[in-house]
This record gives C-alpha cells, sequence and structure tokens, in this order.
C-alpha cells in the first residue's frame, strides 16, 4: 500500500515496527502535497522545515527504542483559524493575512505532546463563515472527488486534504456544520464534539457559544483516536469541562446493535431535498434496521425555526467577536486615517470580505437597542425550545440519524452570488450546534461519483456511542 493512503492505525504500526521511518512518511506526504495541491488549494501554509525536524524527531525516539504515542510523526493539518505557535494563522482573511501565532491552540498543544507532525494550516472561508470555502480570501479550495466543485464549508481545507491523501487527518471548527458538511461533500468522516468536550481556546473565535474543534478522518476508528488525544477540560477555556468520556483506548462498552433506538426526524425529509440524497439516507437507515436496531420516528418540531434563529445568533456573537479588529490591536492597519475613527473604519473595510461585513452588519442590527428583544432575545427562547426538543426526542432513543446536507457537493460559483440559497445549506447541521450536542458524519453512499453524508447526533458526552454506531455502518 502507498503511504498516503494509510489510516492513522495503519500507520502507526508500520513505524512502530519499522517498515518506514516517520522521515519518508513525512516526506510521502509532502512530495503528493506539493504536486496535487496545485490543483485542489487545501492549504494557506505550509510547514515542510518544522515537519522534517519532528519526523527526525520521532525516528530518534523510536531508534532508542522507546514507546510513541499513536498519533507521533502521523502526518496531519490544522485548520487556519487554531493557532499554531510562530506559524502565521490567517482565518483566510486579508485582516490577518501577515499574523503569526504567539502561541499554541490547546488542542495543538495536546497534539504536540503527542508528538504529532504538522504539514501545514488549511483553507477555509472567512473566520469560518460560509459552507464551500469560497469566502476565502485566498481564494477556493476544490473538491478532490470533482474539481468543479466544492469541497464544502469552512473547514473545506481540512477535508479536501484528508480526502485527497496530503495528509492522514486534519483539525476543523464546527459553528453551525462546518466539520460535518465538508466531511460529507469529500466522503470523509467528521466529528462535532459536544460543547464544552474541546477546548477553544487559541481558536479564533466565530460565535463563541457555538463554535467547537473536531476532527476531520478517513475512519471513525481515527476520528476516536483524535478526538481522545484533544478533548478534555482546559482553565484557559471557562466553557470546557473535563469530560466524561470514557479512554476510547481502553475497549469501552460495546455498543449493541440491538439494544439500540435509533430515531429519525420527520421535519428533517423535506420538499427542496436531493431525492438522490434522500434515498441514500433511507438505504443507510435501512441497514441499521436490518442489523437489529429498533428505528423510531421521533419530531423535532422546531427544526424549521433552527436556521433563522441560527442566522441571529451566530452573527450577533461574531459582531462581538470581530470587533477587536480594529487595525490597532491585530493584523492589518490603514494608519493613513485622518483620525482613530478613520483608522478603525478604513483598515475593517480593507480587511473584511463581503461575507464577514454582511455578518457584522447583521448581528450589529439584531444586537441594537430597539431590536435586541425582537430578535436577538427572541433568537435566545427559540434556541431553548430546539433544545428542549432533542431532550425530549433523546427520553425514547440512543441517538438521531439525519442526513448532513440536502445536496450532495455543489458547484464552485453555483450559491455564492445568493447568500440565502447558500444558508439553506447548514439547515440539516445548525440544530446540533444550537443544541451543543455531539454529533458526526459519515459516508454512507454516492450520488453519481459524489459522496453522501449520514449524520449521527447523540446525548451530551456520548461521542463514544455515536463513534461506536457509526463504525457498525463503516463495517457493514
Ligand atoms: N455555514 C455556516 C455559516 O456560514 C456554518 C459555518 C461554521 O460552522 N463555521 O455560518
Amino acid at each position: 500500500m502507498e503511504l498516503t493512503e494509510l489510516t492513522i492505525t495503519q500507520a502507526h504500526e508500520g513505524l512502530v515496527k519499522k517498515e518506514f521511518s516517520a522521515f519518508e512518511l513525512c516526506q510521502a506526504y509532502l512530495a503528493r502535497l506539493e504536486k496535487k495541491d496545485k490543483e485542489i488549494s487545501a492549504f494557506l501554509t505550509v510547514t515542510k522545515d518544522s515537519a522534517l525536524s519532528q519526523a527526525k524527531k520521532v525516528d530518534d525516539m523510536i531508534l532508542e527504542g522507546r514507546e510513541i504515542p499513536v498519533l507521533a510523526g502521523i502526518p496531519c493539518a490544522i485548520k487556519d483559524n487554531i493557532l499554531v505557535e510562530d506559524v502565521r494563522c490567517t482565518v483566510a482573511s486579508k485582516i490577518l493575512e501577515n499574523y503569526i501565532a504567539p502561541y499554541d491552540a490547546t488542542v495543538v498543544k495536546k497534539l504536540k505532546e503527542e508528538n504529532c507532525l504538522i504539514l501545514g494550516k488549511t483553507n477555509l472561508d472567512e473566520f469560518a463563515m460560509g459552507s464551500s470555502t469560497e469566502n476565502s480570501a485566498f481564494g477556493s479550495t476544490r473538491n478532490p472527488y470533482d474539481l468543479s466543485r466544492v469541497p464544502g464549508g469552512s473547514s473545506g481545507g481540512s477535508a479536501a486534504a484528508v480526502a485527497a491523501n496530503l495528509c492522514l487527518y486534519a483539525l476543523g471548527s464546527d459553528t453551525g456544520g462546518s466539520i460535518r458538511q465538508p466531511a460529507s461533500f469529500c466522503g470523509i468522516v467528521g466529528l462535532k464534539p459536544t460543547y464544552g468536550a474541546v477546548s477553544r481556546y487559541g481558536l479564533i473565535a466565530f460565535a463563541s457559544s457555538l463554535d467547537q474543534i473536531g476532527p476531520i478522518t478517513k475512519t471513525v476508528e481515527d476520528a476516536k483516536i483524535v478526538f481522545e488525544a484533544i478533548k478534555g477540560g482546559d482553565e484557559l477555556d471557562s466553557t470546557s469541562v473535563e469530560s466524561k468520556i470514557a479512554n476510547f483506548r481502553v475497549p469501552a462498552a460495546r455498543v449493541q446493535i440491538s439494544n439500540l433506538r435509533i430515531g429519525v426526524p420527520k421535519e428533517y425529509f423535506i420538499k427542496g431535498m436531493d431525492p438522490e440524497v434522500e434515498k441514500v439516507i433511507k438505504e443507510a437507515i435501512k441497514k441499521y434496521e436490518e442489523m437489529g436496531a429498533k428505528i423510531e420516528e421521533v419530531s423535532l418540531s422546531h427544526t424549521e425555526c433552527a436556521l433563522p434563529c441560527y442566522y441571529i445568533i451566530a452573527p450577533s456573537e461574531a459582531s462581538a467577536n470581530l470587533a477587536r479588529y480594529d487595525g490597532i490591536k491585530y493584523g492589518l492597519s490603514e494608519s493613513k486615517g485622518k483620525d482613530l475613527l478613520d483608522v478603525y473604519l478604513k483598515s475593517r473595510e480593507e480587511g473584511f470580505g463581503p461575507e464577514v461585513r454582511r455578518r457584522i452588519m447583521l448581528g450589529t442590527y439584531a444586537l441594537s437597542a430597539g431590536y435586541y428583544e425582537a430578535y436577538y432575545l427572541r433568537a435566545q427562547k427559540v434556541r431553548t425550545l430546539i433544545k428542549d426538543d432533542f431532550d425530549q426526542a433523546f427520553k425514547e432513543v440512543d441517538a438521531i440519524l439525519t442526513p448532513v446536507s440536502p445536496t450532495p457537493a455543489f458547484k464552485l460559483r453555483e450559491k455564492i452570488t445568493d447568500p440565502l440559497t447558500m444558508y439553506l445549506s447548514d439547515i440539516f447541521t445548525v440544530s446540533v450546534n444550537l443544541a451543543g450536542l455531539p454529533a458526526i458524519s459519515l459516508p454512507c453512499g454516492k450520488v453519481g461519483k459524489l459522496p453522501v453524508g449520514l449524520q449521527i447526533i447523540g446525548k451530551p458526552f456520548e461521542e463514544e456511542k455515536i463513534l461506536a454506531i457509526g463504525e457498525i455502518l463503516e463495517k457493514a
């Protein structure tokens, strides 16, 4: 097998058995990246030198006969809104084009403690706002399955990099679907953890009550390994909790398919959904039934409010979070302004792209005096109703199955001029963030040559269970 086609477990075994060195593994990926990424454009920064020296370090450990952690020497990529010390972190925005991260995000620190090997930083929609990676200030990423299509977004660079074998796994972030939807479009696995399961320290904030970092991998097992490495409470993020999640490497209670009750929400099979996608999803659900799971219809009755609710709350939080980019504290500065206000305005006008400006305007409007109650406060109440729907459903079932997206990967430029159509592609993913739940996206079939993902939603901190449920389908 090619070195660039291995999973994490296979690569780790190969390193331990000295079938190849970490240096060879790293070189194989760098060579492929150099060749292939010309057409895919998944990477914004490649950290070749530090990757190669890290590989040598891991090889030394192996030569000394030391036991290496499972992620040691395994080439990975990091979404460019997560800080890696001394490496440029752009959030795909002109405003941070030359910003060098002064410290490691907690997730990166944890990966480094495992002697991880970082190949570089991946493209995204500017400030993670988008569903296609076309909102990047540095050009679009392309879908490895069809170069005329988008990889999804906003973690499109991470998903395309894993799908095209440019790295073994990647980190993404998910505020309203940005791990799951690109994973679905690129035919790989994406896990959006429970809110608070993974530290957000060092993640450039978009909407702080919704953002979570998670793994993008080729297999469910790999997702478990990466999640295991990055999860846990962090005193630098007061919303993170030391999770009750079991240690995956100790064989935990296996999920018995015959004891499994799986919910299918009737509100998720809607008009406007691609009938071919619906067919693939329904076949996957049927497979679970054939294997012995009990399938029940559940109702998440506020589903139709989720998208409008998300598009009030996320922009409101974004408008507050992005106030710090003023041309003084960080990044791009248009210092030729006639006074301080002018510097602020000019820097922001120069630095932010159209979608980011649209969100800031939406959010500022929703939070302004006189409108706050009508929009923001009401959206918060709806958010509670959405959460209540899930609590109710989870009294009856162990997990909920839905599509990830109403369509497979769409064409580049197809939706970019119509923001509302673009927002509609988040219809099945945003509720999970509003409710703070864990969910995975896993490939379950194809429409033509394009992959389709199944979403498995679980109760808070039941990552282990949804991953096990996913593994059952993956093996079938
Ligand atoms: N597509 C959604 C948005 O544009 C979600 C983005 C995300 O999860 N970061 O807001």
